[in-house]
């Protein structure tokens, strides 16, 4: 019986103008509202936030932002900083999406410095780390999750651990269609375990640990029957309020 309350948290990526944004809130939020069995956030473009945050003010849905940069402020044109995503209502930041890691360069020690630097100003850290089709077909899928966790989040203090997130996406899962059987998903799931077991003790207990990759309706219990997944991060099936609902409907530990 797991402990941890389960977290489902949306990534809409770089989808949704103002209008569809805001149509969504207006008929996700009677639909979530009687879901007190997990914690929900929407991780949307950085033009939706503030009015997000209205549409979302007095619900149970937390803001998500899908980036930020690793210093607080200053001259860096074109980068958002925690403070001031928390000043437009955001909790939850993502940090190292496969998509930012392969597409824009972001290695483990920005990850590491975004991680420090969000739990520093009061962000919650979503830390996603994930292999690719090569690495799995090699074997060496839990050997390189495990040393992409440890670069992220090593040196952290047992207190600050305690609020990350580790969102576990196989890179060929994701927006393919394609997931990871629960019981493949599992065993790295336990293997991040260990491995912040291995340098925060007792504290890895108490992290949540998310999936991600091709998560709907129709897998997400399935996911969560596991010993060691916490809930989901969810991209494509976050885009349309009623699938986005289900998901969070059937997330019971
Ligand atoms: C993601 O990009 O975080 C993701 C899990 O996408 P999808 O659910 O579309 O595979």
């Amino acid at each position: 019986m797991k402990t941890r309350t389960p977290l489902i948290a949306g990534n809409w990526k770089m989808n949704k103008l103002m209008n569809e944004a805001l149509a969504f809130a207006r008929e996700f939020k009677p639909l979530a509202q009687e879901a007190v069995h997990v914690d929900i956030a929407v991780c949307a473009p950085f033009t939706c936030l503030a009015a997000l945050r209205d549409e979302f003010r007095g619900t149970n849905i937390r803001l998500g932002a899908q980036n930020m940069f690793y210093e607080r402020q200053g001259a860096f044109t074109g980068e958002i900083s925690p403070a001031m995503l928390l000043d437009v209502g955001c909790s939850w930041v993502i940090i190292g999406h496969s998509e930012r890691r392969e597409l824009l360069g972001e290695t483990d020690g920005d990850v590491a410095r975004k991680t420090r630097l969000a739990l520093e100003t009061g962000l919650l850290p979503i830390v996603c780390v994930g292999e690719t089709l090569a690495v799995r077909e090699a074997g060496r899928a839990a050997t390189h999750v495990r040393a992409q966790t440890e670069k992220g989040l090593a040196g952290l203090a047992p207190d600050d651990l305690r609020r990350v997130t580790v969102a576990y996406e196989p890179i060929w899962a994701i927006g393919t269609g394609r997931t990871a059987t629960a019981a493949d998903a599992q065993e790295i799931c336990a293997a991040i375990r260990a491995t912040i077991a291995g340098f925060a003790g007792p504290a890895a207990g108490d992290i949540r640990i998310l999936y991600g990759g091709s998560v709907k309706s129709g897998n997400i219990a399935e996911l969560l029957k596991t010993g060691d997944i916490d809930g989901a991060l969810v991209g494509g099936a976050s885009l349309g309020a009623a699938e986005f609902a289900e998901i969070v409907r059937l997330a019971r530990v």
